[in-house]
Formats: C-alpha cells, structure tokens, sequence
C-alpha cells in the first residue's frame, strides 16, 4: 500500500493510493500517526481497502500534498552512514551508527516549498532513505525482530544548514531544523511492497542538473541495524522517522562547494518510493 496525507497545513487527513489515485481515507481513521500504527490500524486499512477500496472518495486534484506521516514524535537521523559519502565529507566511516535528532516540527510535503534560512548561505541537499516504525521498540532482540518493526518506506530530503551544523558549534541538530527542512513522501510504502530496502538506486537533482546518483546497497549500517541500535539506546515509537544517510554528491561534497539559494529547484527520488520537488524560496 501506498500511504499518503493531504490538505492544507494543520488540517491534513490521511488517505491512500488506489489505482493511481489519491483516496481519502479520513471518514475511517483519524491521521496516519502512533496509535494508528501501534493499535495494528494497517490491517484494518487493508481489510477496508478490500472491502470497500472502490467506495473511497477522491481526494481534490488542486489538494496539497502533504507528508505522508503525522508529525513524528521524533526524527532520527544517521551520518555518514555511506562510505563514499564519508570520504567526500572528509570524515571516517563511523565503529556504531552516528546519530543526531532533528526537530518533528521539520516535517513538511514533498512539494512544499522551503524558506532559505535566514542569513543562510550553505543551505544543502541529502536524499535519503526514511524508516517508519510500525510499533513501538525498546531493546531488541535482533535485527530480524528490528526489520519485522518497520511499517514502511520513504524519500526524506535531509536538508542542512552546513554553517549552523559544523562551524558554529554544538551539536548538528541547530544546522537541521530550520523550518521545513524535512520533506517526506509523497508516500509511505509498506514494507510488504519493498522488496529489498538495500537496493533501491537514488538520485537528486538541483535545476535539472544530476548531483546525487546513488543506491542503498552502499550503505554502511542496514535499516534493520539501525533500527536494532536505536532501540538499544531509546524508545523508539511507532510512527517514528529515521532518515538514514545519504550518498554521495551534496552540495558540501562539491570542488568547489554548491549551495542552495532562492529560486532554485531540487528533485529527488528513490526507486519505487516516488519523487518529491522543492522550490527554494
Ligand atoms: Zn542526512
């Protein structure tokens, strides 16, 4: 199944695709949030869709799309968790998962647009991989118990302000929550319907122009690993995001570096998972 979200900022309903369409599934459940999952709501929605698939309203063509999760209640993220990645960073491949946080209130829909921050000059690109968590976990046994957890897949632009995240200080999560610096979607897509996470190929483009060309099989860590690490170290809820890596070609990545700046357009996709585009504003 392919999940989605739409409606207007604050009023989003959840709905899904059925035969190319946008459905809307928000006479039947509320949001696509951590009690729909944590109650099993995707078996529900799946005996819905059989029974009554055919009977679901359309969504409004003109409806924006939104992220195809409720706001999370967090957003992990893994560095450098591509070797060649790594390398163009100028950093080593980390022993254990590098993780850092990035503000929930950074979600927003694949084709919104995003503010260039203020004061802003190295605002950055990362196609990424995003996890979704199908219930909550808290010290896993073993990555087979990691990998049965996982509700679905994602693209997940991991946009960064690389002054505010290396050379101001602190921590990397003050370069990676400026607002709107999460696009997700335009779907969900259940795990069920994902074949093998570790070889999706993955690109971006900024103006037409091929920046990043990549694939999932040269990740270092698996999303089962991830997720197994995780929840060694924390809760990890249902609904919960993990974005996980990018590969190389980011604008910091560039001889010499490139930049994001108003006007600009980005366009990113994972194989199977659809493709989302931004305007810089
Ligand atoms: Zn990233």
């Amino acid at each position: 199944m392919k999940l989605i979200r739409f409606g207007e900022v604050g009023a989003e309903r959840p709905g899904i695709m059925v035969n190319g369409s946008r459905k809307d599934c928000s006479a039947f459940f509320s949001d696509w949030d951590r009690s729909f999952f944590q109650r099993g709501g995707l078996a529900q929605l799946r005996a819905l869709l059989a029974e009554e698939g055919h009977l679901l309203p359309d969504v409004p063509e003109t409806a924006r799309w939104a992220a195809p999760i409720a706001r999370p209640g967090m957003i992990m993220c893994i560095g450098l968790n591509y070797s060649d990645h790594a390398k163009e960073s100028g950093m080593e491949v980390p022993a254990e998962p590098l993780i850092f946080g990035k503000a929930s209130n950074t979600l927003s829909g694949p084709y919104d647009s995003v503010a260039i921050p203020k004061g802003s000059e190295k605002t950055d690109w990362e196609v990424e991989l995003g996890v979704v968590l199908g219930k909550d976990v808290s010290y896993l046994a073993s990555e087979a118990e990691a990998e049965a957890a996982i509700v679905g897949y994602c693209v997940v632009n991991d946009l960064s302000e690389r002054d505010f995240q290396l050379a101001r200080g602190g921590q990397w999560i003050k370069g990676k929550s400026c607002p709107g610096f999460s696009p997700v979607g335009p779907y969900l897509v259940t795990a069920d319907e994902v074949r093998n996470p570790l070889n999706l190929g993955m690109q971006l483009k900024v103006n037409g122009e091929t920046m990043q060309s990549g694939n999932t099989a040269t990740m270092v860590f698996s999303p089962a690993h991830l997720v197994w690490y995780l929840s060694q170290h924390m809760l990890v809820e249902a609904g919960d995001l993990i974005s996980t890596g990018t590969p190389p070609g980011v604008g910091l990545g560039q001889d010499p570096p490139r930049y994001l700046k108003a006007g600009d357009e980005v366009e990113l996709s994972i194989d199977g998972l659809g493709t989302q585009r931004q305007r810089f504003v």
